[in-house]
């Protein structure tokens, strides 16, 4: 073990039992990789352990490394892995589309682009009804934000402060973090006060942050705007949920203003928050534009965009397209992911077990001044550490070690936030009650031995 705590093997939190050996592993170790990947891969990747976890199998909610180590996944791989690590139904559909048609592009007839875009249709309100496939998320909102800013013929965006919706240039304007901005033109977006019910100057009075975007279409824009963008729960920015009363104000004032709202649905989409199938659900309004990506495909690389009919047609004066938007694959595992949320409950699943992790975290609260706040929805939970909770001060580096150290138990829990101090949890939709008891006897046991 690399933990620098003194453990008690006796008192250690136990995993739950789990029926699944992987096959052994033959290739090369995580020093190696490490080596290669200093060498050849991003610089700017930053990776999550002292010691780099090297993973090679997963099963369900459990990933394994190369010494066959099980670790509980309450990550899912940045809230992507909805149905399950290699879920069998998921597996099935990309290995026989793959062994039939690897890819032919949308300039052809193929029934998994359709079929697939029909499922996706009937999953969403009101005149919802066309799909732009795209290959991430990042591509699924520059297509939002082209799209509004065609159909309105306004340039202005509004986004919200610690949002994050992609990296590429249009996305990087929206997204409001400094983390993910570098030095580009990014013109014609307004960041708006972030309605941070931990943090927030209004505290959970949602259409008093909203009265900050009346304010910037007044002062920044003409008073006209081509659309706003949201996520209902920030992801990257530490599972931070819109106070309530915020979307429907802000709807309402954009659509006064001609924009359309957009509704980044990358991490809370694919019934992540339980209550909902999309995050926007909980907030009783209806999006121009719905964007999505990560648990559309359980980890295949598959995002989309989906408009009306009205919107959708300010691209058909030019060629829109890309090479592999709705490829068979990745289409035929998109909709093996939707049969599989609904044939396994996963929602209501996500709800029960969901609800039942955020009252025994909030419980854990109680006994420890480090954690400051308890929150999200459904299994997109967030826990914030501070040193101190009058002033709120990040607990960064206690962050860092605790999520070391619940790797050493065998936890793997993702951590974000603008000061890096949210514990972000987004596990695979099919974690059960046992596994939240682990989870939360793992961080009970690494906070208590501090
Ligand atoms: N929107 C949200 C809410 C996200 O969380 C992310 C990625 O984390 C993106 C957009 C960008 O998606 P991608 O990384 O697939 O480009």
């Amino acid at each position: 073990s690399q933990s620098s705590l003194q453990h008690n093997e006796a008192s250690l939190p136990k995993m739950p039992p789990f029926d699944y050996t992987p096959p052994p592993y033959t290739g090369p170790s995580a020093e190696e990789i490490f080596k290669k990947r200093k060498e050849y891969l991003n610089p700017a990747i930053f990776h999550f352990y002292k010691d780099p976890l090297n993973l090679v199998d997963g099963k369900m909610q459990y990933l394994f490394d190369e010494k066959g180590r099980r670790y509980l996944d309450a990550f899912g791989g940045i809230a992507t892995v909805c149905c399950g690590h290699c879920h069998p139904d998921v597996v099935d559909a990309i290995v026989n589309q793959t062994k039939r048609l690897q890819h032919s592009t949308v300039l052809y007839l193929n029934h998994a682009i359709a079929d697939f875009a029909e499922a996706l249709v009937s999953k969403l309100p009101g005149d919802l009804k066309v799909v732009f496939f795209t290959n991430s998320g990042t591509e699924a909102n520059e297509l939002a934000i082209l799209m509004s800013r065609l159909y309105t013929g306004c340039h202005d965006i509004i986004s919200i402060r610690n949002g994050y919706h992609g990296n590429a240039a249009g996305t990087m304007g929206a997204t409001a973090q400094s983390n993910y901005k570098f030095n580009i033109v990014q013109t014609g977006v307004h960041h708006a006060l972030n309605p941070d019910q931990y943090r927030g100057v209004f505290g959970s009075d949602g259409p008093k942050y909203a009265r900050d975007v009346e304010d910037l279409i007044s002062y920044g824009t003409s008073g006209r705007v081509a659309g706003f963008i949201a996520e209902a729960i920030q992801g990257v920015g530490g599972i931070l949920e819109l106070a309530p009363g915020y979307l429907p104000s802000v709807y309402s004032t954009i659509r006064k203003a001609g924009g359309l709202c957009i509704a980044d649905e990358v991490q809370s989409g694919f019934a992540r928050t339980g209550s909902h199938f999309w995050g926007f659900e909980a907030h009783g309004v209806v999006p121009d534009i719905v964007t999505m990506a990560k648990g559309i495909g359980n980890g295949i690389p598959l995002g989309a965009v989906v408009t009306t009919p009205e919107i959708a047609k300010v691209l058909t004066h030019r060629s829109y397209f890309n090479t592999f938007g709705g490829n068979p694959v990745c289409t035929a595992g998109g909709l093996a992911v939707l049969k599989v949320i609904e044939k396994e409950k996963l929602q209501e699943n996500a709800f029960k077990v969901g609800s039942y992790l955020k009252e025994r975290l909030t419980s854990l609260k109680e006994k420890y001044d480090i954690i400051g706040d308890v929150r999200g929805r459904g299994l997109m939970l967030g826990v914030e550490l501070v040193q101190d909770r009058e002033l709120k001060t990040p607990a960064k580096s206690e962050t860092i070690r605790i999520m070391d150290e619940m790797k050493e138990i065998g936890v793997l829990i993702g951590k974000g936030g603008f000061h890096g101090n949210v514990f972000r949890i987004t596990p695979p939709l099919c974690f059960t009650k046992e596994d939240a008891d682990f989870l939360v006897d793992a961080m009970d046991y690494t906070i208590s031995k501090m």
